[in-house]
């Protein structure tokens, strides 16, 4: 029995959207040239990419859940061009530069496409603060600075003041802005994506896999991969994994991959006069600049969104007990009152978690992981960009093309580290969430 993603219903990016079409589920022994496996931003890339050069393939897009209820409808709704935390301090320049270049390649292919498709996603060139509430903050800007002047990248400080005319809080000493990041609305985004797919791709939705397995030969002397669900299968010479930290459930990079929740709570939008309370501007993202504090997003319709605290969840969303989702909700509301005591009236609407893979060495996994079985996996909580063009470079990958980025890819992806095991591992990480949370609790 593979465990299968277990996201709670309160997303407020889901729920807010007109209710889907009922889906098609995969049923019945059926064929196809190409599966690909997770319909997030990665799968979605993949399955696009390979309807666009393959048009006379079959091409199955299955996931276990509806298009916007994984990760990539329930995240913050950043689209980040910058190399995160980590990867922005790899020590050879030119493997940033590639990173840099990959995502923003990823970002003109959603704005691309968002256009041409008409996706009504509050898709912004809002760019990011990167913001420091106090000393230990201020620390983290200081060394970002010095990062992104090493990378010739062009940013801005903002002072307390100028920021607080934005965000509509002086919580914030400083911040600094950079342009390259968007914004967007999350499900309605990947609903979009989907609704967008070439005509010769298949989507199935609520139609969890739960076993991949060898059955047979092709006829062109390749394995032949057989997938199967509750009231169906499908077969086929070539399976793309997009299915993030899921991936292990299929016995691949097992050990190597964290699964780890964040949360996100929202209020309803502002009314006119608590908007003159606010006193801030629309549309709007900040992250922080100790990463284990809040980010914090005023949405084009007048919501302001807070997330933080993070989770390891061996067992995804079943992990999370309602204990602990009362308590991040308290954890939200206070950041929300600390930033926001005028609004302290006003009530979050939802608040929802979501679960995906981070590895201890940082790396992102983009490769072959068997004959015919090719996977991106390992987002590092920044997947938004980083899933639409490693999906995008899989299919590439696939069926054999060959171009500058793909070679790129190949050149700053690895190998996910070993995890020690368990129950050293849920004790370590643990242990270290708590200290981070410690260590940043005046940036929180
Ligand atoms: C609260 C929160 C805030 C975040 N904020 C941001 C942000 O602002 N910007 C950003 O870039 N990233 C953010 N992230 C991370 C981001 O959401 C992920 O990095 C991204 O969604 C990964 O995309 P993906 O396509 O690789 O995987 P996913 O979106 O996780 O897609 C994997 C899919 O595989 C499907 N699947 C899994 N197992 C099976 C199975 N057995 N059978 C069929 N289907 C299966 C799942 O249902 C899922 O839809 C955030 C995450 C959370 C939770």
């Amino acid at each position: 029995m593979i465990r299968l993603p277990n996201d709670d219903n309160c997303c407020g990016w889901y729920d807010v959207l007109p209710s889907p079409d009922d889906p098609v589920r995969l049923q019945g022994d059926q064929k196809a040239d190409y599966i690909v496996i997770g319909a997030g931003f990665a799968g979605l890339s993949a399955a696009r990419r390979l309807g666009e050069l393959k048009p006379e393939a079959r091409i199955a897009l299955i996931d276990a859940q509806r298009i916007g209820e994984g990760a990539s409808g329930r995240n913050s709704g950043f689209v980040i061009d910058l190399p995160h935390k980590f990867a922005l301090e790899h020590p050879d320049t030119s493997h940033k530069l590639k990173l840099l270049n990959l995502n923003r390649t990823a970002i003109a292919m959603l704005e691309h496409w968002v256009r041409k498709y008409g996706i009504y996603c509050q898709w912004s060139p809002a760019g990011k603060y990167q913001a420091a509430v106090g000393s230990r903050g201020e620390a983290f800007l200081d060394h970002f600075e010095t990062l992104l002047q090493a990378l010739g990248e062009p940013y801005r400080n903002v002072a307390n003041r100028e920021l607080s005319s934005v965000l509509g809080t002086d919580y914030y000493q400083r911040a600094i802005y950079t342009s390259g990041s968007y914004l967007m609305q999350p499900a309605a985004l990947v609903r979009g994506l989907a609704e967008s797919l070439p005509e010769n791709i298949d989507v199935y939705e609520q139609s969890p896999v739960h076993r991949i397995e060898k059955a047979g030969w092709h006829s062109a002397g390749k394995t032949h991969w057989k997938i199967s669900g509750e009231n169906g299968s499908l077969s086929s010479p070539n399976i793309l994994l997009a299915t993030s930290i899921f991936t292990r459930e299929f016995g691949y990079l097992k050990n190597r991959m964290l699964p780890v929740m964040t949360f996100a709570s929202w209020t309803r939008p502002l009314t006119d006069s608590e908007m003159e309370c606010y006193n801030g501007q629309l549309d709007w993202g900040l992250t922080p600049a100790d990463h284990a504090g809040t980010t914090v997003r005023m949405t084009a319709d007048r919501r302001l969104i807070v997330r933080n605290t993070y989770q390891h969840v061996p067992s995804y969303g079943a992990s999370v007990s309602d204990q602990l989702r009362t308590k991040v909700k308290a954890n939200h509301r206070q950041a929300f009152e600390a930033r926001y005591p005028a609004l302290r009236d006003v009530p979050f609407t939802h608040t929802w978690g979501g679960t995906y893979a981070i590895s201890r060495n940082f790396t992102n996994f983009f490769g072959q992981l068997d004959e015919g079985v090719y996977a991106t996996a390992c987002d590092n909580g920044v997947g938004a960009a980083w899933g639409t063009i490693s999906g995008t470079l899989l299919a590439d990958f696939a069926i054999g093309a060959d171009s500058a980025l793909l070679e790129d890819i190949r050149q700053v992806t690895g190998m996910p580290s070993l995890n020690p095991p368990e129950p050293l591992l849920g004790i370590g990480v643990k242990t270290r969430i708590r200290l981070a949370k410690w260590q940043s609790r005046s940036e929180i």
